[in-house]
């Protein structure tokens, strides 16, 4: 039998571990959408507590956990502004238009991360013209900058302001964990910058389903709102909230595997003729590579790679993904490695 394929598509594609399905089997559970669950209600104090906010929802996935926060953060008409990389302009199928009426302004920057003058420059002076500048999101770690990590100091000089323009802030954590094991920081010293924090317990920590959104308890009370009407209201969610809780318990430590095995990924590629990679900008869990078109575009490098076991995504004409997690080990690396030679001729 082939060994598995080393699956570096992205951090979703984790399964459950044994323990896991152990935990969720064995959880107690109710009615959440009664508001009697006990480990739904358990996770929820757990983050809120983690992230040092009052109050915090279990929700289905990170688009929504996004799209719920900002709904309550804003009013139609308002304008947002992100990184014109941001996930929620990219990945979440247009929903700020379509969710909460919003219009967007991007920022510049390099690596999906920008500082305090782009910001002023992109507020708007109230004017009866223009859309409201009302809401700051930030990501960190930011996906498409290469899972770059914002640090404390950045985040503060931004989101200070932000405050200052009168904005409301909101930060997209789905990959706040890794932020937080790559610069020692707790959750807590990140969170305290936002109104708001969404975090995801399916990508790296390896939970099937499931992320959050912290913030005051009037907040998370129009959040819970409008989770409702986007039909993400659950039932019986603690047997997944069991799989977060357990997740948050064992997972998040061992994310510094995950981002020594991408440096080096990203360190042994860097010799492989062909390949750009730039080793000293993988952070995390996130290695993007540029191909040269000798190797043909990405998409066909990628179908070449995945011949020979090793599954990544393009995301460009010239550019692919690869993306470390719970279920990638030294030895799907190596073979990573030894494949990408392969298609060089090396
Ligand atoms: C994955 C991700 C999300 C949420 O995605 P879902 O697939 O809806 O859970 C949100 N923000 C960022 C930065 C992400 O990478």
């Amino acid at each position: 039998m082939p060994p598995p394929p080393a699956d570096l598509r992205s951090d979703t594609v984790t399964r459950p571990t044994e323990a896991m399905r152990r935990a969720m089997a064995g959880a107690e559970v109710g009615d959440d959408v009664l508001g009697d669950d006990p480990t739904v209600i358990a996770l929820e104090e757990r983050i809120a507590n983690l992230l040092g906010k009052e109050a915090a929802a279990f929700v289905p996935s990170g688009t929504m956990a996004n799209q719920a926060a900002i709904r309550a953060l804003t009013e139609p008409a308002d304008e947002i502004i992100a990184h014109k990389d941001s996930h929620i302009i990219h990945y979440e199928t247009g929903a700020p238009a379509a969710v909460s009426g919003c219009s967007i302004a991007p920022a510049e920057g390099e690596r999906g991360m920008f500082g305090p003058d782009e910001l002023d420059r992109l507020v708007r002076t109230p004017n009866i013209h223009a859309p409201r500048s009302r809401l700051l999101v930030i990501e960190n770690t930011h996906n498409r900058g290469g899972g770059s990590v914002w640090t404390l100091e950045q985040v503060r000089a931004v989101t200070d302001r932000a405050r200052a323009h009168g904005l409301r802030t909101h930060l997209d954590g789905a990959r706040l964990w890794n932020a937080c094991v790559a610069t020692g920081r707790p959750p807590k010293d990140y969170a305290a910058c936002f109104e708001t924090v969404s975090t995801c317990f399916s990508k790296g920590l390896g939970a099937p389903v499931g992320s959050s959104v912290a913030g005051t308890p009037e907040t998370i009370a129009r959040v819970r709102r409008f989770r409702k009407m986007m039909g993400g209201a659950m039932r019986q969610s603690g047997i997944l909230a069991a799989a977060a809780l357990h997740a948050l318990e064992h997972h998040v430590d061992r994310l510094a595997e995950d981002h020594a095995r991408a440096r080096r990924l990203a360190e042994a590629w860097a010799s492989v003729p062909g390949l750009g990679v730039n080793p000293a900008e993988v952070q995390t869990n996130i290695v993007y590579v540029t191909i040269e078109p000798r190797l043909g575009t990405a998409q066909q490098w990628c179908a070449a790679m995945r011949e020979l076991g090793v599954w990544m995504l393009p995301t460009a004409p010239a550019r692919a993904r690869a993306v470390t997690h719970l279920d990638i080990t030294d030895g799907m690396i190596d073979r990573a490695v030894s494949a990408a030679r392969t298609l060089s001729g090396r």
